[in-house]
């Protein structure tokens, strides 16, 4: 519950709303695991929230572990399952959460949306996966991606909730600059999102450079066309002021020839941008293969020459399945 909701649940229940501060401060400051630790409330107020709230727990049935990286594989209170991946950069500890079970945009290349979507994960779910692994560890989160298994913006009240609750100062304090959203381009809700008053960062899977190609890879594209897309993203710069990111990865035949490096050039010459190219990671049921590391450099230098903003990506834990792509709770997808 955002702070507001619980404000307002306070309110109509006889309660200061002062005592939503306090709540919040047991929960995510001093993280208690049930209302009766909250040593500063009325037995009356308690019993108010143990009949209203409850803790919903999610249960680390596994973790691997690389250099530099963890995959935590979550049980979720109905048995569905779910994964977050932490990664160790030299800036902090990064964590890649999931949205939903499963996920229903269909991209080729991924092995998430094999899972068809079970369902959306509750605000409170993506909330605990950090709760939960800064516990496990230790140690704080310092960055957040919304980049794990689903759609954000398919559970966009969700997410929304979940970024204004991690954010909150009195909270868990995560700066918007360090929360980064990613999605497959769904029109509608990057204008929606463009209104928030959070200066979260933006990230669009964008794949390819001409429809024809993104058509084949990318079944949103049949809905929301790349111009489309792209209007909606020069209005998300233009009112938040933000620098976007594109993802790209580089498939071997697919997306990697040197005239798709300019057309994606022309695409994007003159946006308030980034391209992020992404090495492809091969799973065992997907048949894509990885662009040679000589042609990514070659890719680059093209997006270069061209003045664009670019950069490739770091690569993080392909020895456990844990990279972009790879994340599908293994065991649920026959
Ligand atoms: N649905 C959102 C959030 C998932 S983000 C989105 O599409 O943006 C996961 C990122 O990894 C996306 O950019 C996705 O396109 C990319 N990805 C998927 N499969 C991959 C793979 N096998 N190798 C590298 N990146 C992959």
């Amino acid at each position: 519950m955002k702070l507001s909701e619980l404000e307002d649940f306070l309110l109509s229940n006889n309660e200061k709303k002062f005592r939503a501060t306090q709540i919040i401060d047991w929960l995510y400051v001093k993280r208690v695991n049930s209302f009766s630790e909250m040593t500063n409330l009325s037995k009356e107020l308690i019993s108010k929230l143990n009949d209203n709230f409850y803790f919903d727990k999610l249960e680390i049935i596994k973790k691997q572990e690389d250099k530099d990286v963890s995959k935590f594989l979550f049980k979720l209170s109905d048995n569905n399952l779910i994964e977050a991946v932490l990664m160790n950069h030299d800036y902090g500890n990064s964590l890649c959460v999931s949205s939903q079970v499963g996920c229903n945009m269909g991209c080729k290349f991924c092995e998430s949306g094999r899972l068809k979507k079970v369902r959306n994960l509750e605000t409170s779910e993506m909330v605990e996966q950090i709760l939960m692994i800064e516990k496990e560890i230790g140690k704080r989160i310092s960055h957040v991606v919304v980049m794990g298994i689903g759609e954000p913006f398919d559970n966009f009240d969700n997410l929304v909730s979940f970024i204004e609750i991690i954010n909150l100062q009195k909270g868990i304090n995560l700066g918007s600059r360090h929360i980064t959203v990613s999605t497959c381009g769904i029109v509608p809700k990057i204008y929606e999102f463009s209104k928030l008053p959070y200066q979260v960062n933006l990230a669009i899977s964008l794949h390819a450079p001409t429809n024809e190609i993104r058509d084949k890879i990318m079944p949103i594209n049949k809905v929301y066309k790349i111009e489309e897309l792209m209007k909606a993203i020069v209005d998300y710069s233009k009112v938040s002021n933000r620098r976007v990111t594109f993802e790209y990865i580089m498939l071997d035949g697919i997306n990697d020839s040197m005239d798709c490096a300019k057309k994606l050039a022309d695409l994007i010459r003159g946006m308030n941008a980034y391209v992020n190219l992404i090495p492809y990671n091969e799973t065992e049921n997907i048949s894509f293969k990885r662009t040679e590391k000589k042609k990514i450099l070659e890719f680059y230098d093209i997006l270069k020459k061209e003045k664009i903003n670019v950069t490739i990506r770091r690569e993080f834990g392909g020895n456990i399945d844990a990279a972009c792509g790879q994340l599908r709770a293994k065991g649920e997808v026959k």
